[in-house]
């Protein structure tokens, strides 16, 4: 599965938010078999309507839907890449995450004091972001100092290195996160950042912003500065009260209705997070189905049909003939797979295909 990370300044609300994902977590355990259970991991299920109408549609015994993992990663303060607070030992759970979900308050609240004194959203997020980049630099840095002597000698691959860390080190230094000079770094660098180096500035990020429950209809001052510097920088913000969320969790689904409705809301927060959180990873869903499961796949985009398969099982990617596919948008016209079929709807695809978001398939395999 594809992981989250939440991060962010002590007092925001990250152990708010993470409790209500844990909640939703375990009230979804009940309906399907759940692996991991560590304190600092939640796996919610990736909400997706189309997964429920067409196991509606299919009169599907089971349903199982596709998820996604949030781990709260405690201990980021100021000074913490220097060793403050829990020191380094959040690093090393950043570097195991796919992205990273930031908490920023922009929540007033005489009662709850700020580490830095006053609600400074944009603030907040520099100061964390700076730690990671001065984590990175240091990985840089020590990398360079290797390679610095290799190159000397004439060693042609460390040269190649050589420019690589010097890319990353002068956008580092610009004190920019490497995520946003995506581009100018190019994919060579981005993945030589990622797999070999390992480093925290590469992953995408999101801002959550934790507001109070009046400005989840109109906005205060704070999260419209936050909105307006993420649209600046590329960064997707998701609004969310984490206190909202913690009473919804707690509440029978018709009491739930009623409150998100009280504030004008269609969903939870949640929702909005791991929908975020996927597209943050470039992810997306196709279905099996049929009367025994309809069930829900990550993938991430560009993913062909063999190695989609073999999400499923191994022996599917290996023994690849061909897949049967349909869209969720086409499939929903004719309302079954059996008359799509006989409509001649369902079309055969082969190993260069690329799968879609929303794709039926069916996948034939030799044993
Ligand atoms: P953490 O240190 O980032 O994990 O923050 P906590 O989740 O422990 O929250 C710190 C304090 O802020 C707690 O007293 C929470 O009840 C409060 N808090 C969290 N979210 C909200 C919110 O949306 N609105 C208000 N008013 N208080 C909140």
């Amino acid at each position: 599965g594809y992981s989250c990370g939440i991060v962010g300044l002590p007092n925001v609300g990250k152990s708010t938010l993470f409790n209500a994902i844990t909640q939703t977590a375990k009230a979804q355990a009940a309906n399907y078999p759940f692996c991991t259970i560590e304190p600092n991991v939640g796996v919610v299920a990736v909400p997706d309507e189309r997964l429920y109408t067409i196991a509606k549609l299919e009169r599907s015994q089971k349903i199982t839907p596709t998820f996604m993992e949030f781990v709260d990663i405690a201990g980021l303060v100021r000074g913490a890449s220097k060793g403050e607070g829990l020191g380094n030992q959040f690093l090393a759970h950043i570097r195991e995450v796919d992205a990273i979900a930031q908490v920023l308050r922009c929540f007033k609240d005489e009662d709850v004091v700020h580490v830095e004194g006053s609600v400074d959203p944009i603030r907040d997020a520099q100061i964390v972001e700076l730690e990671l980049i001065a984590k990175d630099l240091e990985t840089v840095e020590k990398r360079l100092e290797k390679v610095e002597k290799m190159a000397r000698i004439g060693d042609k691959k460390a040269k190649e290195e050589l420019e690589k860390l010097l890319a990353i080190k002068d956008v580092l230094e610009n004190m920019v996160p490497l995520i946003r000079k995506y581009r100018d770094l190019g994919q060579e660098v981005v993945d030589y950042a990622r797999k070999n180096l390992f480093l925290l500035t590469v992953k995408p990020m999101m801002y959550v912003a934790n507001v109070d429950e009046e400005s989840l209809s109109s906005p205060n001052e704070h999260l419209k500065r936050l909105i307006e510097y993420a649209r600046g920088i590329g960064v997707p913000v998701v609004v969310i009260c984490a206190k909202l969320e913690a009473e919804l969790i707690a509440l029978e689904e018709e009491e739930r209705k009623e409150l998100l409705k009280a504030y004008g809301l269609e969903e939870p927060g949640l929702n909005k997070l791991v929908r975020e959180g996927y597209k943050l990873l470039d992810l997306i869903t196709f279905f099996t189905a049929g009367e025994k499961e309809t069930r829900a796949w990550t993938v991430k985009k560009g993913t062909k049909a063999p190695q989609a398969a073999g999400k499923i099982h191994s022996d599917m990617e290996r023994g690849f003939i061909a897949a049967e596919v349909i869209n969720y948008e086409d499939y929903i016209k004719v309302g079954s797979l059996a008359k799509a079929k006989e409509m001649g709807l369902v079309r055969l695809e082969g190993k260069d295909y690329q799968i879609q978001d929303g794709d039926i398939v069916y996948f034939r395999f030799n044993v």
